[in-house]
């Protein structure tokens, strides 16, 4: 055995707790948009512009004035998690991200256990660039990989390959990332049980952590929907993607990610603290263009465009423009967020904060979701079943009108 400067093991001291955050200082989630990506995928409707290098430098520059404001405005606050989201963070270079990391550490006080996580797309990444990440802090990353089939690739208009998603994977683990997810979408026009069945084969396989599997979603005005509008493209019937969720759940399931959430699975221990935390309704302090933050009753979303973003920041008015959240759209709120995770909405919570028993006061419809295996009640708690999770949308319409 290795005696470190002669200590035996029985006289060694305890191990420094990990900062144990004072009663009531659990600390903001903080969120940091960084909108650039190479191009525009077919799906998206996420705020991001082409990257180039002007715009990107300007960008850079009022991020940091707008840190330095908030840490300022709001005292050096406690902060438990960081995400660095998108458009494509992992386009920002190394050095410029640990800029951003510096002026974070500056501005608040980063808890010793924050999870910090960035998004990265396997075709803006190596090595290097990931053992940077890791020498800053970041201890999460979440691959975009969409999909490990060339074809359904193309068609999204994704920039990267199956393969390689597949290396920047081995790339981060190699590394030393002991905590990566992999978003996939399922529900892709054309897309059969069977196919989305191998995929989460192949995926199983790699053992990341955690994965977030998000049926796509045929936003307004993007290229793909104007393709199906087109009729170029036919969507999976409503039963198919009944089948691909519900399956591709209990196979994930079976081989041991635990969902926590209607999209989100991961092995025990690994959840994503920063979205646990938007479902439990905790506040959050969205920096960078057409970021979002809700701070106790005031939400407000940072200016979109790149100009007003800098004369929001430089003019000292950022998040000056809020709506004040009241009980009834708190309430909805949180009706709305916890019944996304599948640990429920704690019904007791729910008659305290609106003074109403939800389960009496909605008898029939809370009867009816019940005889259609829509929902269970267990332990005081009320949660959608996968079922329910299909068609959450309108259950919650129902429940939080
Ligand atoms: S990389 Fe992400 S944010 Fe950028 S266009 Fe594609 S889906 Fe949208």
């Amino acid at each position: 055995m290795v005696r470190i400067f002669g200590e035996s093991p029985a006289k060694k001291k305890p191990a420094p707790k990990k900062a144990a955050a004072p009663p009531g200082e659990q600390g903001l989630l903080l969120y940091i948009h960084v909108p650039f990506c190479k191009s525009r995928c077919r799906y998206c409707s996420f705020h991001s512009q082409a990257f180039n290098q002007v715009t990107y430098a300007w960008y850079l520059k009022t991020l940091l004035m707008e840190i330095d404001i908030w840490g300022r405005r709001l005292q050096r606050p406690a902060v438990q998690t960081v995400f660095f989201g998108g458009g494509t963070p992992s386009l920002a270079p190394a050095h410029d991200l640990d800029r951003i990391m510096a002026a974070l550490r500056q501005a608040f006080r980063l808890r010793e256990d924050a999870e910090i996580s960035l998004e990265a797309n396997p075709d803006t990444v190596d090595a290097a660039y990931f053992r940077s990440l890791l020498a800053m802090g970041v201890n999460r990353l979440s691959i975009g990989v969409q999909s490990l089939a060339d074809k359904d690739l193309a068609l999204l208009g994704r920039t990267h390959s199956a393969r390689q998603a597949v290396a920047a994977f081995g790339l981060a683990r190699q590394a030393g990332f002991a905590n990566i997810g992999l978003d996939l979408i399922w529900g892709l026009p054309g897309q059969r049980l069977r196919h989305w069945m191998d995929q989460l084969k192949t995926v199983t396989r790699l053992k990341a952590e955690h994965l977030s599997c998000y049926g796509l979603s045929l936003e307004p005005k993007t290229a793909l929907a104007g393709m199906i509008k087109d009729q170029a493209l036919r969507m999976p019937s409503d039963r198919e993607l009944a089948n691909m969720y519900v399956s591709g759940s209990e196979f994930l399931e079976s081989q041991g990610y635990i969902q926590y959430e209607i999209s989100n699975f991961a092995r025990m221990g690994f959840f994503c603290r920063h979205n646990l935390g938007y479902w439990e309704g905790r506040d959050y302090l969205g920096l960078g263009p057409s970021a979002v933050s809700t701070i106790g009753p005031r939400r407000f979303t940072n200016p979109r465009y790149m100009d007003a973003y800098d004369a929001a920041v430089r003019g000292g008015f950022v998040g000056q423009d809020f709506e004040v959240l009241d009980k009834a759209a708190k309430i909805r709120e949180m009706v709305m967020l916890a019944l996304r995770t599948t640990k429920g909405l704690d019904l007791r919570e729910y008659a305290r904060a609106s003074g109403r028993d939800l389960v009496k006061s909605n008898q029939a419809l809370v009867q009816e979701l019940y005889k259609n295996n829509l929902i269970r009640i267990y332990k005081g708690r009320l949660r959608l079943t996968k079922n329910g999770m299909l068609v959450s949308d309108a259950i919650i319409a129902r429940l939080a009108p």
